[in-house]
Order: C-alpha cells, then structure tokens, then sequence
C-alpha cells in the first residue's frame, strides 16, 4: 500500500511557522488583515471561507468579510474593490470566483492591487508567477501542492512530473512551479493523445482535470507519487466527495498518494494565510 501523504500536518507545520511571523509583526504594531469578498451565498464558497476565517484565528491574524447581493451592479462591485484595495488594514485580498454572469469579472479582478493578490486572481500575479519573480503569489492550491511535495521530502531536481489540466488556476501554475524546481514538466489535457501512456512516464503525477476517479490503473506506476487536486462528488457514494484519482485502484500501485478529502485541500487555507503574512511583511517593508 502507498504512502498516504495527508494535508493536515503539512497545514499544522505552516500554521506553526506563520504563528511566530505574525507574533513578530505584532510586537511592531502591525496585524496581518485577510479580506475576504464574496457576492451572494454559495455553499463552497462559504464552506471555504469558514476555513480561511479558522485558520487566520489559529495563527492570530485578522480577516474581515466583505458580502455583495447577488445582484449588485458593475460599478457599485469595482468601488467597492477599490476601496478594499486601498485599505492599509488589508494586506490579502481573497475574492471568490466565478461572479456572477452580468458582472465583468476581469475588469473587477484587475481591480485588486497585485501586491494583495494572495491567490493569483490578476494578470499581473499570473505575469510575476511565470517570470519567477519572488513577490508574485501563485495560486494557493499549486502551492498546496508543492508544500505537499516539500514537507513530504519528495525530490523534484531532475524528475519527470506530469500535470494533467491546465486552468490558470491549478494546471498551469502548478507546471510553473514544478519547473522552478527544476523538475522535467509535461501538461497535459483534454486534446492530449495516449493520455495513460504519458501518465505513466511520470516521477510525479499532479491530478487537476475535474473528472470523478478519471485517472485509473493504466495512468500509474510502481514508485510513483500521486498528488490529487480533484474534489467531485462521488458518484458511488452520495453526498461524498472523491478526487481525480480512482484511489482504490491507483493506491496498491504507487508509492505516495494523497488522499481527497484530507490531502490539497486541507493545505490551501495555510498557503492563503501565508501569502497574506508574506503581502504584509513587504508592504512594510519588513521583506
Ligand atoms: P478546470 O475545469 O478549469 O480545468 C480542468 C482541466 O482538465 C482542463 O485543462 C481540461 O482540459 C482538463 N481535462 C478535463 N477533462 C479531461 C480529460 N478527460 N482528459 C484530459 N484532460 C481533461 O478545473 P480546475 O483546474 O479549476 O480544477 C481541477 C480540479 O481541481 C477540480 O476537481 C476542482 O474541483 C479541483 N480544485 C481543487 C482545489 C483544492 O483546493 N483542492 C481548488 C481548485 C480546484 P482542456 O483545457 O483541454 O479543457
């Protein structure tokens, strides 16, 4: 059986690190502040802000939650994002996505000052993530994925990873920052021929296609790390939740796994937390 590489003590060894940070920003008056933007009141979203709003406690930050209408209208929704943008108090921004349909989402995105951009929402952190700069912040759930990888000491110099998906909000940055560490990156997608085949060649293999148990005991080899990003409902179990891989079958074969749920989703809110501590410390000129 394979490793089971669990998200909670990699968000627990975080979490500690970030409760020293923020201690140290204290002392000198300043208190890391998340805000978080929401319109309307989906149940994802509200179950991962009581996350994000749990974890800012647990290291003894601050957050302040900004809820819209559902029907607020453009220029009402881009005021109200400047105004968050220019608070001193606030250090990350986190806006939930998608918005509604009548709003234009990429104007209002490109309306959060990169330097809070803590989950990569704007073109210009997407820009700063694929020029490696180190002030851009890439999207919280890739950087899950390689505090995973690093915590768990899996080596990337030189390995074959591959990456199957390629959003701009896990596949691609997810591919960035594997290359970053100097791993052979291969992305793959829904056009991808002899997808199994390619799978199987990797060292590492990044889940992130959205497919319920898509990637079966074809796709995986002996040796090989498994990190699922997926979160379906589970189609045999209802009102479950299931990744991209087909755990039971893939995890006999392999020799890291993680698991859905308890795997990259218990990590995200610990990266958010981080970029936030990270936004604070420059804008204060404290990094
Ligand atoms: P998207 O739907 O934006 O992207 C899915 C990607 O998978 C696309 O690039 C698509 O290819 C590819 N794909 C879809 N079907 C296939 C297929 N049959 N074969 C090969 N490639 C395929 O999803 P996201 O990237 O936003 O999310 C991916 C998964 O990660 C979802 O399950 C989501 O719920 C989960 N997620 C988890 C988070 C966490 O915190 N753990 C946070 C964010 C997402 P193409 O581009 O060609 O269409």
């Amino acid at each position: 059986m394979a490793e089971r590489l669990t998200g909670k003590p990699v968000a627990d060894a975080i979490k500690e690190e970030l409760k020293g940070r923020v201690a140290d920003l204290k002392a000198k008056g300043i208190v890391p502040k998340l805000g978080i933007v929401r319109v309307g009141a989906r149940s994802d979203d509200l179950y991962y802000e009581g996350g994000a709003k749990k974890t800012c406690e647990s290291i003894g930050m601050e957050y302040e939650v900004f809820e819209y209408p559902q029907d607020i209208d453009q220029e009402s929704f881009e005021k109200a994002i400047t105004e968050i943008g220019a608070r001193k108090d606030i250090h990350g921004i986190l806006m939930f996505s998608p918005l509604p349909k009548h709003l234009n989402e990429r104007k209002i995105r490109s309306l959060i000052p990169v330097e809070k951009d803590v989950d990569s929402l704007t073109l210009g952190s997407a820009g700063k993530v694929f020029a490696d700069d180190p002030t851009g912040f890439p999207p919280c759930t890739p950087t899950a994925v390689m505090e995973i990888l690093k915590y768990y000491n899996i080596p990337l110099e030189g390995k074959r990873a591959v990456v199957l998906g390629r959003s701009l909000v896990v596949g691609k940055p997810a591919a960035i920052l594997l290359l970053r560490e100097n791993a052979t990156v291969t992305i793959c997608h829904s056009r991808t021929k002899n997808l199994p085949e390619v799978c199987r060649e990797a060292d590492i293999l990044v889940a992130a296609v959205g497919r319920a148990k898509m990637v079966k005991e074809d796709y995986v080899k002996p040796g090989m790390v498994v990190i699922d990003v997926g979160i379906n409902e589970d189609p045999d179990n209802p009102g479950k939740y299931c990744g991209d891989v087909d755990f039971e079958k893939v995890e006999p074969i392999v020799d890291k796994i993680t698991p859905v749920p308890g795997g990259v989703g218990s990590v995200t809110t610990a990266v958010l937390c981080k970029h936030t501590v990270k936004a604070c410390e420059i804008l204060n000129g404290l990094a």
